[in-house]
């Protein structure tokens, strides 16, 4: 993808209105068909609805599809078995879904300027073991296969194969460490990640609490690992992948970026240049779901040289494509390429920046001191809690949040010392500045009223709290005003 320095132009055409009435008809005929059979299913979904509508969701992962995306989802496109690409499949009679996968693919380049994209993969996690397999089959198998004059691997003999067996096994991966943002799937040992590849990590620099590229180069020319992999989940600021790739240049390593939690940002042109990962990426995961707004799924950039080993996802680790769920991301690819969702994208930040200045007017303490990202990361160690009683307390008044490590966290991965705020969701509602500082003053407010509660043994707690009287009631019932003042899905009534 290195030609392509900006992404070429989208359709960046207004996007229909949606007709909400209709997508209710639809939505109530479904429920009732559904109701017919199981009707605990068919409350199951009125009650997601009417949760969503009234939680003020900061999970920075989360996000709320459009209404067309959504009804994209449930219908026989999902009867079909498609295992293999477009036009190459294992089954026959797949036209159909190789207009769905073709278009999917289509939007995907288009989006992000990349050479090559796999609609397949059914989460970010598939999309990253897709990565990581068409990774060692290009920089191993192939070159073991040449060496050994053989087409595929059922040519090699017993001892040739035992011996590429080995040599998978001895690659190495260099990721961003976990308790700096990074991610379980980037080489850590409770990950089939960790158990493929021996990997290190490269932290955050203890003082700016910043990647520190010369320190990442230096780990990567001591360790020379296979593949540098740059990405993170809880990480408030963006990365210079630029800088990045020339460290895989120097060490002769694949560099993958898994862009999941900041997909939008891309998409929406926040992100360009140095901080784009598509031309400076040989492969690029993310999710579909999370800042890009779209289905439950997974997709793959990657360049042509990659692209046939990309290609082996399924069955090499995939199970048959959802080819439901790849005519949903093409739905959602195609909103993204909108001036809207640029916009969007650009609110999502505007707003994780105000948001951190008001958390910060108010006391908070945030890993890195604020954001330039979509999300931020507040270190509540400060108030004498740890992010397990703060995530729960917020719970408590109706504030959805996630508890997250903090780099060198002292409370360890399980109750932590922090807790990641995100603005996706939200801005998807219509939140702006106002809304977030109010948000802002709640969260603030919830946590000066929470106390941990010591244990048993005589040792500050570190589930246990205690949320003075009346917190949680006024802090519900200023949420509920801002929720009703954006309301999610207008005027769909089931
Ligand atoms: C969320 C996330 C994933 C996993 O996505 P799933 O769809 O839940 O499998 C992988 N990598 C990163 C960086 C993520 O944030």
């Amino acid at each position: 993808m290195t030609n392509i320095a900006e992404a070429p132009n989208s359709t960046a055409d207004a996007l229909p209105e949606v007709d909400v009435a209709k997508a209710g008809e639809a939505y109530r005929a479904m429920l009732s068909v559904i109701g017919a059979v199981e009707p605990r299913i068919a409350d199951a979904i009125r009650a997601e609805l009417t949760d969503q509508r009234g939680s003020l969701k900061l999970i920075a992962s989360e996000n709320y599809a459009s209404l067309p995306t959504l009804l994209t989802m449930g219908n026989w496109l999902s009867d079909k078995y498609a295992e293999g690409t477009i036009g190459h499949r294992f089954y026959a009679g797949c036209q159909n879904v190789d207009t769905v996968e073709a278009t999917a693919a289509e939007h995907a380049r288009e989006l992000f300027g990349a050479e090559y994209a796999y609609a397949q993969p059914h989460s970010g996690i598939d999309a990253n073991l897709t990565a990581f397999w068409a990774i060692l089959a290009h920089r191993v198998e192939q070159p073991a296969l040449a060496e050994q004059g053989a087409k595929n691997v059922n040519e090699l003999d017993e001892g040739a194969w035992e011996a590429l067996r080995k040599q998978f096994g001895d690659q190495r991966m260099l990721g961003m460490s976990l308790d700096a943002g990074g991610h379980l799937t980037h080489g850590f040992r409770p990950n089939i990640s960790g158990k493929m590849f021996h990997q290190r990590s490269y932290g955050t620099n203890p003082q700016t609490q910043l990647v520190d590229y010369d320190e990442v180069a230096r780990l990567a020319r001591e360790f020379r690992p296979l593949v540098l992999i740059a990405g993170y989940s809880a990480y408030p600021r963006r990365i210079d992948f630029a800088r990045m790739r020339e460290i895989a240049d120097e060490v002769g390593a694949t560099f993958m970026v898994d862009m999941a939690h900041f997909a939008g940002l891309v998409a929406g042109k926040l992100f360009t240049g140095d901080e784009d990962p598509v031309p400076h990426a040989h492969v690029v995961t993310t999710t579909t779901h999370k800042s890009l707004r779209g289905p439950r799924g997974g997709l793959v950039l990657a360049t042509e040289e990659y692209a046939p080993s990309v290609d082996r996802g399924c069955p090499l680790v995939l199970g048959g494509p959802l080819s439901n769920m790849m005519a949903a991301k093409a739905v959602a690819l195609a909103e993204a390429r909108s001036q809207a969702f640029r916009d969007y994208a650009h609110a999502v930040a505007d707003n994780a920046q105000s948001f951190a200045e008001s958390l910060i007017r108010r006391g908070a303490t945030l890993v890195t001191g604020g954001t330039d990202n979509h999300l931020v990361l507040l270190d509540v160690s400060g108030l004498g809690l740890t992010g397990r009683q703060a995530e729960s307390a917020l719970l408590d008044a109706g504030i959805v949040t996630n508890r997250n490590a903090v780099p060198n966290d002292p409370n360890g991965a399980w109750y932590t010392s922090g807790v990641r705020l995100g603005t996706p969701a939200l801005t998807s509602r219509g939140f702006g500045a106002d809304e977030f500082d109010v948000t802002a003053e709640m969260i603030m407010d919830v946590l000066a009223n929470t106390t941990p509660v010591t244990a048993s043994t005589g040792k500050p707690g570190k589930a246990k709290y205690d949320l003075a009287d009346g917190v949680a009631e006024r802090t519900h019932a200023r949420s509920a005003e801002l929720l009703d003042r954006h309301p999610l899905y207008p005027g769909l009534e089931l």
